[in-house]
């Protein structure tokens, strides 16, 4: 497996992380020792990079391969506070939750702007004092849009001329991570497009930014594009990682191959890429929007009084699911 160092965090990981909101409830569902034995497989096979974020729910399923591995893994979390009470909340819990001391990679959740990050700056600077403190590593954010991506590389260069005039970029210019959407399609961006967010990305790794991607296969909408989605992913040299969402031994043998270059055995491709996943809406959903109001990516609308998924924009990241109190979406 390929290693990178994570820009100029030092950080070194493995090509291919693993993304564990796959294992939600609102996705397999799956227990933390089963989903802690995928990532302790995942680990044998040297993929030692895991990604998390608190609405993941994840935390005890990193705590098992802590508990029960032979390495101690890279782990990445992430968080959607706003404030310094927010942020030192969010840090205090995935510690304790996790049971470790320090945390490799904090990042703000789903940054939208440079508005957004301009809300945030209180949260980030509380990271950023976790960071001097040795508690975190590295510090940063994760995007489904380009231009925060580029108002984040303009404050690590010190830049306050673009995307920061009028607005406060103090904070940010010590951000060592970012974790953008990045795919051959553009599937799931809220601004610009594939091309755009490529080349914010290329900018972001040459001012020393470390990059991992996600959503390589866009939520499952690439699958038919298969071979031009992943030859896109793996060739962004600038990517120094990928975050992939896994279910199984099967999933994670094939990525593992992917990741190392090696040809995919015919029956291994059949049986991974033949479990087509899709959005699922409940006869018992009572029309309140609550869903489409959390989707940023138009994944999901109201029909006729009932939500009804959008299936070329839905990425299948299940986040609309922990908003719904009837318990009525679900990735399947
Ligand atoms: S949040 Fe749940 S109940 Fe409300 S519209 Fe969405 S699926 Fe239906
Ligand atoms: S509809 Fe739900 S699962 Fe699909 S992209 Fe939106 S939040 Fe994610």
């Amino acid at each position: 497996m390929d290693r990178r160092r994570l820009g100029h965090s030092g950080i070194e990981v493995s090509r291919l992380c693993y993304g564990t909101l796959s294992f939600c409830a609102a996705q397999a569902d799956l227990s933390p020792e089963q989903g802690g034995d995928l990532l302790l497989y995942a680990q044998s096979l040297g993929v030692d990079f895991f990604d998390t974020a608190e609405i993941y729910e994840t935390y005890p399923h990193i705590r098992y391969v802590l508990r029960h591995g032979a390495a101690r893994p890279v782990v990445c979390t992430k968080t959607y506070a706003w404030d310094r009470a927010g942020a030192a909340a969010s840090v205090d819990r995935a510690r304790r939750e996790m049971d470790l001391d320090v945390i490799d990679l904090f990042l703000l959740h789903e940054q939208e702007t440079t508005l957004t990050l301009h809300g945030h700056r209180e949260a980030f600077a509380y990271l950023l004092e976790c960071r001097d403190k040795g508690i975190l590593r590295a510090v940063g954010i994760s995007t489904h849009a380009v231009e925060p991506v580029r108002a984040l590389t303009e404050a690590v260069a010190g830049r306050t001329d673009g995307y920061w005039a009028g607005l406060d970029a103090g904070p940010y210019r010590y951000a060592d991570v970012l974790h953008p959407l990045l795919n051959v399609a553009g599937i799931g961006l809220l601004d610009g497009s594939a091309e755009d967010m490529a080349k914010a990305v290329r900018e972001a790794h040459d001012a020393g930014i470390g990059v991992f991607g996600m959503k390589m296969l866009g939520g499952g909408n690439l699958l038919p594009r298969f071979d031009e989605a992943v030859a896109f992913a793996l060739g962004m040299d600038c990517t120094d990682a990928y975050a992939v969402g896994m279910q199984s031994r099967d999933e994670i043998d094939m990525n593992v191959a992917l990741f190392e270059g090696r040809p995919i055995p015919e029956e291994l491709l059949l049986r991974t890429r033949s479990r087509k996943r899709r959005l699922l809406v409940e006869d018992w959903c009572t029309g309140c929007g609550a869903c489409v109001a959390r989707c940023a990516s138009g994944g999901i609308r109201i029909v006729d009084g009932r939500a009804q998924p959008v299936p070329d924009r839905c990425l299948l990241c299940g986040y609309c699911a922990a908003v719904c109190r009837d318990f009525a979406i679900k990735v399947v």
